[in-house]
């Protein structure tokens, strides 16, 4: 399920719970685009999962579902600078009203970021900053009520270049050349000028993933980014006007808690990590068994030890040589085989 801006409502999340408990494995998995996941699923479940999903808001177009890959701050707004949530509906609605916006690739990745650099760097086909009084995307300098509009002229020149090339690239980075030129086209078709450096794909700053209270705010960890179904429950129980947002670190924020240390006090019985000593702000692991078929161990099982041979370091366990959902910034990288656990230091 795609969580534009990782937001997320009270009665989405309550949706996702029942709809976890009832046709999946009793939880939700959070990945490393702030989208949601529901596993092991029964055949047939594809027209009642479809229909509770749209009920709950979570399917705007089909057509277009799998490409609103949409990255935000998860904090953007709640502790100072400007807010997004604005900005990621316009950039959906506008996504979903083009119909050959469907061609985009599912991998293909939009971020705005608040100018604190937290999305910025995670490697997006099309960036967007908005600060106070500038705005930028993809080294375009740009008013912010215009940012949508480039994104989406972005999203539009990549495809012209893919065709014109004959090519099936999933992401601009694949076609050689094509962020410059596609970043020229863009700037000739909207005369503008570019004039802001384009940030370095790399893993966004730890100062930028504060835990625990900012504010009246709470943030989150979810333990290997699961959460089950009464967990989604009593984060709806937690939301009070403003949609909780989903991180691309596999946290939870929630906005304007009426107690913020008991919000977090409660989270911490439920297991949630709520403060920077918790492992699972370091500590990744894939589907493993017995969820992939591919997976030669149960990785989720084996992480909690893992993580205490090396405090402090960020370690990724994965069941096979796939290494899905591996972030870039893994210093310590676990991959079962058939002969055991191979680790390295990256
Ligand atoms: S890394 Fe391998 S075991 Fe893990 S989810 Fe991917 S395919 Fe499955």
């Amino acid at each position: 399920m795609r969580l534009p801006g990782g937001l997320i409502t009270a009665g989405q999340l309550r949706a996702l719970a029942r709809l976890a408990a009832e046709m999946g494995d009793g939880r939700a998995e959070l990945t490393s685009r702030a989208n949601v996941q529901l596993r092991a699923l029964p055949a047939g479940a594809a027209a009642p999962l479809t229909a509770g999903l749209a009920a709950a808001g979570l399917l705007p177009s089909l057509d277009h579902d799998r490409v609103r890959n949409i990255l935000a701050s998860p904090l953007a707004g709640l502790d100072g600078g400007p807010g997004l949530t604005p900005v990621v509906a316009a950039l959906d609605a506008g996504l979903c009203a083009r119909p050959r916006l469907a061609q985009l690739s599912g991998r293909f990745l939009f971020a705005i970021d608040d100018g604190r650099g937290d999305v910025a760097r995670l490697g997006a086909d099309i960036v967007a900053t908005l600060q106070a009084g500038a705005a930028s995307v993809n080294g375009l300098a740009v008013t912010a009520p215009a940012v949508v509009t480039l994104m989406l002229a972005f999203a539009e020149a990549f495809l012209d270049d893919r065709a014109a090339h004959g090519s099936a690239a999933w992401r601009i980075a694949d076609l050689p050349g094509g962020a410059d030129r596609i970043r020229a086209t863009v700037a000739r078709q909207l005369d503008l000028v570019p004039a802001i450096p384009v940030p370095a794909a790399t893993s966004a700053p730890a100062a930028t993933r504060p835990v625990g209270i900012i504010g009246r705010h709470g943030v989150l960890l979810a333990p290997l980014g699961r959460l089950a179904a009464a967990q989604l429950d009593w984060l709806a129980d937690q939301v009070r006007g403003r949609p909780a947002r989903i991180t691309p670190w596999r946290g939870v924020v929630l906005p304007d808690l009426a107690d913020p240390p008991a919000t977090l006090r409660a989270a911490a019985d439920l297991g949630f990590g709520v403060d920077a000593r918790s492992p699972w702000l370091r500590v990744t692991a894939c589907a493993g068994q017995p969820g992939c078929a591919s997976a030669l161990a149960d990785v989720q099982a084996d992480a909690a030890s893992f993580a205490r041979r090396w405090p402090g370091r960020i370690v990724h366990l994965s069941g096979c040589a796939r290494h899905c959902g591996r972030p870039a910034a893994t210093e310590i990288d676990v991959t079962a085989s058939s002969e055991g656990y191979q680790i390295a230091r990256v």
